[in-house]
């Protein structure tokens, strides 16, 4: 621990309750009636100590009544949703639980991690899409999968913007509730054989069209933001500008579809799934059964406003604000429902963002873009020069390169093939390094990090056969103003935060990763998670 505990505040109240109700302080160890896992999407590290001074709700209750863990770094290579999620999930890092990006090459097409042709979705609103979504290729179970297993009555609830997210932390079971391609709420026959009755309600009281008429302005005066509003290298989705205020109905003639993609862009969205949440508590009496209930809730604002805007903009730091608000109202709204200190929460992040490289650069840093297309261009320049002419690489997917069925077969019988293409490929500015893929399952435990790193986003049959890093501050893909999905520490370096149950206030220097977060709650109720990547962190409990 670098700092003193705070837990002369939470020290008192022990004592206090130990001599007001001894049967209560003989019943050791307290054991929360609800596990809460809530994931940011995007939230770097730093933002904690940035927004600090202004925030005043829900996420000041976490950061000073909480258990704070200040060196939580993802150690894997490919930084992004579905990977975090269900790291988070599972208590395991990507080589274990199989979810390497959010979406790889599948021999012909391009998958999303979650599509299932064998389910159905379900729809809580008119025209859903066609795609059914499922943890089929999750590896191994979460630890909600756990829990249900191992305590049938148990509850699980988990909820996102993002189906990705949604199902990673919860796996194959639960209310599990997300919005769909066509940004309707949806499920599907993964989970239930029709819609939830609580969802159901709980959208129907709520439609979002009537937030057409709102204006998303700064939530504090903009003097109370740093940096400026227009800042360079910002791409707002259409029907915004750069700059506040950002109606919600957009500019004129802006769809219905178009409004539902500026709500996901704007802290309105998390607001709605945070009173879903807590509608939901409420309505399924979570936390009050016989048994133990989870509650996981992924916010994808400040993901989809960090794409456009930047870390540094005003909407980032705006949508931070708001998430306080959010946090906090949930907070309050599960100390009257489940009872304070009932429940024991963690918080953490899927991944974290570069700053957008046009503006790094115009600091006088040294950053910039890596196309895809790039990539796949040099490395088949470089095999038609041993393989002869044809389309060689298949895809190139984030920091991974996939050959041709062909191609393939060729480099896996001569892997001497790959070396000058993974050559061509570190000549391209922003190329750190190229590796091949193969014999990166016995590279976990590398002294090099970069390797390491490679080696825990790797999957045999998942991965491509070439693995790209990029340099510091050199995104990867995408038409947005900025990215994530690197080894680097902007991308890597997340909140991980304890908050309820017997836990104390506290700032831990100890090394950690997102993986102990799931662990750690598994551990206070004692359910067993074997063979997990993370590590339980029973530090953070009072003693009994
Ligand atoms: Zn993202």
């Amino acid at each position: 621990m670098i700092r003193a505990l705070s837990a002369a505040a939470a020290l008192p109240l022990v004592i206090f309750s130990a001599a007001a109700s001894p049967r209560i302080a003989a019943q050791a160890p307290e054991r929360p009636r609800l596990l809460v896992v809530v994931v940011v999407d995007q939230m770097r590290n730093d933002y904690l100590d940035r927004m600090a001074p202004l925030w005043t709700r829900g996420m000041k209750r976490l950061l000073t009544e909480g258990a704070v863990f200040e060196r939580n770094f993802y150690p894997y290579l490919q930084t992004v949703t579905c990977a975090g999620h269900a790291t988070i999930g599972t208590g395991s890092f990507p080589a274990t639980h199989g979810i390497i990006m959010n979406s790889w090459w599948r021999g012909t097409r391009n998958g999303t991690c979650t599509e299932d042709a064998a389910v159905k979705p379900i729809g809580y609103e008119p025209d859903a899409e066609s795609v059914g979504h499922s943890a089929v290729q999750l590896l191994v179970p979460t630890m909600a999968d756990r829990l249900r297993e191992t305590s049938p009555a148990a509850r699980v609830v988990s909820l996102s913007i993002k189906p990705r997210s949604a199902i990673m932390m919860a796996g194959k079971g639960g209310v599990v509730t997300w919005t769909d391609d066509h940004n309707k709420w949806a499920t599907s026959t993964a989970y239930s054989a029709a819609p939830d009755p609580d969802v159901q309600a709980f959208v129907n009281a709520h439609p979002r069209l009537a937030l057409r008429g709102e204006v998303w302005q700064r939530l504090l005066e903009a003097e109370r933001y740093t940096g400026v509003d227009d800042g360079m290298g910002e791409k707002p989705p259409s029907g915004w500008t750069t700059q506040f205020p950002h109606p919600m109905a957009g500019g004129p003639g802006t769809s219905e579809d178009q409004f539902y993609t500026l709500w996901e862009n704007s802290p309105y969205a998390d607001a709605y799934l945070g009173a879903m949440a807590a509608d939901l508590v409420k309505r399924k009496k979570l936390g009050q059964g016989p048994a133990v209930d989870l509650l996981a809730i992924s916010f994808s604002a400040l993901d989809y406003v960090g794409h456009k805007f930047g870390p540094d903009s005003h909407e980032v730091q705006d949508t931070l604000l708001r998430l306080d608000v959010t946090v906090g109202d949930l907070l309050d709204s599960l100390d009257t429902s489940v009872g304070r200190g009932r429940y024991l929460l963690g918080l953490s992040a899927d991944h974290g963002v570069a700053p957008i490289p046009e503006a790094w650069v115009a600091e006088g840093h040294e950053g910039g873009r890596i196309a895809l297309q790039q990539l796949a261009r040099a490395a088949n320049a470089a095999l038609v020069e041993s393989l002869g002419p044809g389309e060689h690489v298949a895809r190139a997917e984030y920091t991974q390169i996939y050959l041709s069925a062909a191609a393939g077969q060729r480099v896996a019988e001569n892997p001497a093939l790959l070396q000058p293409v993974l050559a061509a490929l570190e000549r391209l500015p922003g190329v750190l390094r190229a590796m091949p893929s193969a014999g990166l399952e016995a590279a976990r435990d590398s002294k090099d990090l970069v390797v390491r790193a490679a080696a825990l986003s790797h999957v045999a049959g998942r991965s491509g056969q070439i693995v790209i890093v990029p340099r510091p501050y050199y995104i990867v893909g995408g038409s947005d103003a900025t990215t994530h999905g690197t080894h680097n520490p902007y991308d890597q370096h997340v909140p991980l935060i304890f908050f309820g149950t017997g836990v104390v206030a506290g700032r831990y220097d100890t090394p950690s990763t997102p993986a102990d977060l799931t662990p750690t709650l598994a551990a206070r109720i004692g359910l067993q998670m074997p063979g997990v990547d993370g590590v339980a962190r029973t530090a953070i409990f009072r003693a009994h």
